[in-house]
């Protein structure tokens, strides 16, 4: 009587989108006993590394180590799952993320974006916590020691706020603050006022966290600003001009006046949506 032995090998070649061939390789082995050797399916793996994780690697290479097709690896040895493999609505991914639901919307940098936003549509408003905490500071305190206190815009603010470090982000803001100075009078009073930048808190009426209680999100003044809930409309409004938004996004720092659920004080450091010429 012949034996049926069903062989599903599926050998993984974690290899970079650079130079990788035709994906998954399937490998037979012929066995010299009277063993037959059936293959009766061939398991698909994609292991070519998502896009989305090819640009967290380039975003934190400070943190991040390597990736395959769904892990994460950081260099103190913490790996993360990519894609949970759950279908969510958009509520869904904003309250129970995994990176593949962070990386999953296009932030569309510069002048040229699809204004108004269309529905639900808020690259870098989804967001994986954990990620987060591990880099910036996971309680008030460890947050604390990674602030520094940066004079914002010299001149036409001057208020002194705390900021990160981590990941260079005290120093790009400092570089942001003297690009927005350069900025001829009309724009002044869009900054002649900070609406702050650390403040460990929830985003209001929700469990998650703000960018603001890491220290990597400031807001410009309030009196210019427009925000759904103040608004209590999705109705999009906006009153900060452009200008002032791409120097921001020039230092890796996304804009919630792009969101459906519009946020325009508020820039947040997010360079793992802001670049997608440096590796493409
Ligand atoms: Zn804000």
């Amino acid at each position: 009587m012949s034996q049926l032995l069903f062989v599903f090998l599926v050998i993984l070649n974690f290899q970079c989108a650079e130079n990788s061939g035709d994906g998954s390789t399937l490998e037979v082995v012929h066995d010299s006993t009277d063993v037959v050797m059936e293959v009766t399916e061939v398991v698909h793996v994609n292991t070519e590394i998502p896009q989305g994780l090819r640009r967290l690697l380039v975003a934190y290479p400070e943190f991040l180590d390597s990736a395959d097709g769904n892990n994460l690896y950081w260099k103190d040895g913490t790996v993360m799952v990519y894609d949970d493999g759950y279908d969510k609505t958009h509520e869904e991914k904003l309250n129970n993320p995994d990176l593949e639901d962070m990386m999953s919307q296009e932030y569309i940098p510069g002048v040229d974006w699809d204004s108004p936003p269309p529905e639900d549509f808020e690259p870098g408003r989804i967001r994986f916590e954990p990620f987060f905490k591990k880099m910036y500071g996971a309680s008030s305190d460890q947050v604390n020691e990674n602030l520094v206190s940066l004079k914002w815009i010299p001149g036409i603010c001057g208020t002194t706020v705390k900021v990160n470090t981590v990941n260079g982000v005290a120093e790009k803001l400092n570089k942001i603050s003297e690009e927005l100075s350069q900025l001829p009078a009309e724009f002044h009073k869009y900054l002649a006022r900070t609406g702050g930048t650390f403040n460990w808190r929830n985003i209001a009426g929700t469990n998650r966290l703000s960018t603001h209680a890491f220290g990597t999100a400031i807001d410009i003044n309030t009196e210019y600003s427009d925000y759904w809930k103040w608004n209590n409309s999705t109705q999009y409004r906006n009153k900060i001009p452009i200008e002032i938004v791409v120097i921001f996004e020039k230092y890796g720092f996304i804009w919630g006046g792009k969101w459906f659920h519009y946020d325009t004080m508020h820039f947040e450091y997010r360079p793992e949506l802001l670049n997608q010429a440096e590796e493409e």
